[in-house]
């Protein structure tokens, strides 16, 4: 597939490829109306959504990205609008014996190679902010830390101005759960490696109840389980000593962190997450290749890049495993779809559950077409290296993190990988933002951008309407991602303090 646009038509309508046999819609093109020579339209076309270049007959391959996206349930004739209804899905592609290995194409040489990052104390990833983090073993304790986690913003905070924020890290887990069963690996994964995320600093602050299955001890390593840096509500004498022992240890863990300072430091020192939310038709032709434009430019400059939602990865899963740089990475590729096909299935359902109503209105048919412009964003490296949900990177360089779609969930999965910065694109808007590093809210559409001016942060709309092309405007996101992460551009997410919680994924049962 190709990263670059190939065909404009009129600016009606945009081709990706030209094999392509449907054009997506810029904007709402009326009944009747020539939108391509040669092909006038049947139907009045919605904005974002498909117009018929040429007649497909019953069963025929529709085709997008250069790809089958399904096949014609019925006539389809040239000029028709092409809506989900007339799309069948094609079978998901075969998970044995896929290809690794492909010639990878020369990647553009970054117009930059550093950034100042908090530098990481044993050599691994950098922070890109210091943050003072209150990690929770379980949900009872987090009413009393979210009160005090408020006083000590409102009463400490100001005394330590080199530390930018302070963060609980409440969730819903910790009792009532099994940890004896395979599934309970990921939420436990998941919250053992936020402890250690790069942008906390080494800090370690602990809250826990006291009755929990999820004990202190089984989410720090032995030498950080100690009195210094774990509170036990159930040991303390009412809330108001409860408060006092948390601001206490706070004060403590503050003024080490206020002693960090930003550093210059190569590129490869940062990782970053991409993430897709609320998409539309224009994302897979704006949004998703200018970030998989800069992603191009971070991993030339020696980082390290994200991506991540399996069913998003999916039904082109075959063209990921063909850029595995090795073939246990793309046997790893293989595993975590076997694993969340069989997840799936538990459940009853199907990749067809995804794409969201949203999607579908926004002229996304069905999962096939949305994974085709979904997996753009992830660039054209090599795939150095396949991980479970939550799990930590050894390689640098693009890598796929099997993650759920939604949003919240992927969030922490990533951050638990250790990513300091998430891109996030969408069409349809959502004001999403996480609370332990900062977001990039990424516009497919200018329309978008222009109703929520104060919350996207970059818009990738001109793209398709405003003459300006992939390579443009991916370098000019990429610089957006050096200014963010050096501490010189704040997003809307994080100037606002728009954070949503902290939703572990937990395929495990609840008892
Ligand atoms: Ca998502």
């Amino acid at each position: 597939m190709s990263n670059e646009r190939t065909d404009t038509l009129d600016n009606l309508v945009i081709r990706m490829h030209p094999r392509d046999n449907v054009a997506v819609a810029v904007n709402d093109i009326p009944q009747g109306h020539e939108c391509v020579p040669g092909v006038t339209t049947n139907q009045a076309i919605p904005a974002g959504h498909k117009v018929a270049l040429a007649d497909i007959p019953r069963g025929g391959a529709v085709i997008r990205y250069g790809a089958v996206i399904g096949f014609a349930t019925d006539m389809i004739r040239r000029g028709d609008w092409v809506h989900e209804n007339a799309l069948r899905l094609p079978e998901p592609p075969a998970l044995e014996d896929m290809p690794w290995g492909m010639a990878a194409p020369a990647l553009p040489r970054a117009p930059l190679r550093t950034f100042e990052g908090y530098p990481a104390a044993g050599g691994g990833f950098t922070g890109t902010r210091n943050l003072l983090a209150i990690h929770t073993t379980v949900q009872c304790v987090a009413g009393v830390v979210n009160l005090a986690v408020e006083r000590i913003r409102r009463e400490m905070l100001p005394r330590y101005p080199h530390v930018e924020g302070v963060v609980p890290v409440t969730h819903a887990y910790g009792c009532g759960v099994a940890l004896d069963t395979p599934g309970a690996a990921i939420p436990l994964r998941t919250l053992r490696n936020l402890v250690r995320h790069p942008n906390f600093g080494g800090e370690v602050m602990v809250v826990g109840l006291g009755c929990e299955p999820l004990s202190a001890g089984l989410l720090l390593d032995e030498a950080d389980n100690t009195p210094d840096n774990v509170i036990t509500l159930q040991e303390e004498h009412g809330f108001d000593a409860m408060v006092t022992a948390i601001l206490r240890m706070a004060e403590q863990k503050l003024a080490r962190l206020n002693k960090r300072r930003r550093q210059t430091l190569p590129l490869s020192h940062l990782m970053i997450g991409l993430q897709c939310g609320g998409s539309d038709a224009f994302s897979g032709i704006t949004a998703t290749p200018v970030a998989g434009y800069a992603a191009d430019l971070l991993v030339e400059a020696g980082g390290t890049v994200l991506f991540s939602e399996v069913t998003e990865v999916r039904d082109a899963v075959h063209l990921i495993a063909g850029r595995c740089v090795d073939a246990e990475c793309r046997d790893r590729l293989a595993q975590e779809m076997r694993w969340y096909d069989n997840y799936l299935r538990g459940g009853d359902v199907d990749r067809s559950a995804n794409p969201s109503p949203g999607n579908k209105q926004g002229g996304l048919s069905n999962i096939v077409e949305k994974t085709l412009g979904a997996i753009a964003k992830s660039g054209t490296a090599p795939i150095v290296d396949v991980l479970s949900p939550g799990e930590r990177p050894t390689r640098r360089g693009v890598i796929f993190a099997a993650t759920p779609a939604s949003d919240f969930v992927c969030g922490p999965c990533q951050l638990a990988s250790g990513i300091t910065l998430q891109v996030f694109m969408t069409g349809r808007g959502t004001p999403y933002g996480l609370a332990a590093a900062p977001v990039i809210k990424v516009s497919s559409r200018t329309a978008l951008k222009q109703q929520w001016g104060d919350l996207i942060d970059f818009d990738a709309g001109p793209a398709a309407t405003g003459g300006m092309t992939i390579a443009q405007l991916g370098e000019s996101l990429f610089h957006q991602i050096v200014d963010v992460a050096s501490g010189r551009v704040r997003p809307a997410a994080e100037r606002y303090g728009i954070h949503n919680d902290l939703c572990l994924f937990n395929p495990a049962p609840i008892t």
